[in-house]
């Protein structure tokens, strides 16, 4: 409806300059934030082996490679992962959107095998977790 908008808490449509809804009394914003961070939170800081099946991650960092001119080259996995599962170095998932396909997230101890240029060092991870009632 073209000049209205919609209550996000029970659907009456209002005019475009309210700033209650005249049904539920709920206040309207007049920045609608996106979809996504609407409807999702990140946490930052929780214990990676909580984590449960189906959980929606996003990792950064990870393992890299050093060149032999000194450039790193990331060969961890990053982006956004659906987590499949568990096991005692870190997390198996499934890359969503660019990095598709089956990846284990390393998060164990950082670990430089000798006489390799490749650095295991764990990923960071945050969490996206569903708002309730979305
Ligand atoms: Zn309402």
């Amino acid at each position: 409806m073209r000049g209205q908008k919609q209550c996000d808490k029970c659907g009456t449509a209002t005019g475009p300059r309210t700033k209650v809804c005249k049904n539920c009394g709920q206040a309207f914003h007049f920045n609608p934030v996106s979809k996504e961070k609407k409807s999702t939170k990140m946490i930052r800081n929780f214990p990676w082996r909580d984590l449960e099946e189906g959980d929606i991650i996003k990792t950064s960092g990870g393992p890299y490679f050093l060149s032999e001119t000194g450039e790193t080259l990331p060969m961890g996995c990053r982006g956004k992962h659906k987590v499949i599962g568990l096991d005692h170095k870190g997390i198996l998932a499934w890359g969503l959107g660019t990095s598709n396909g089956f990846c284990h997230i390393y998060m164990g101890k950082d670990d430089e095998e000798k006489g390799s240029r490749f650095v295991k060092t764990k990923h960071r991870v945050h969490k996206l977790k569903q708002k309730k009632g979305v």
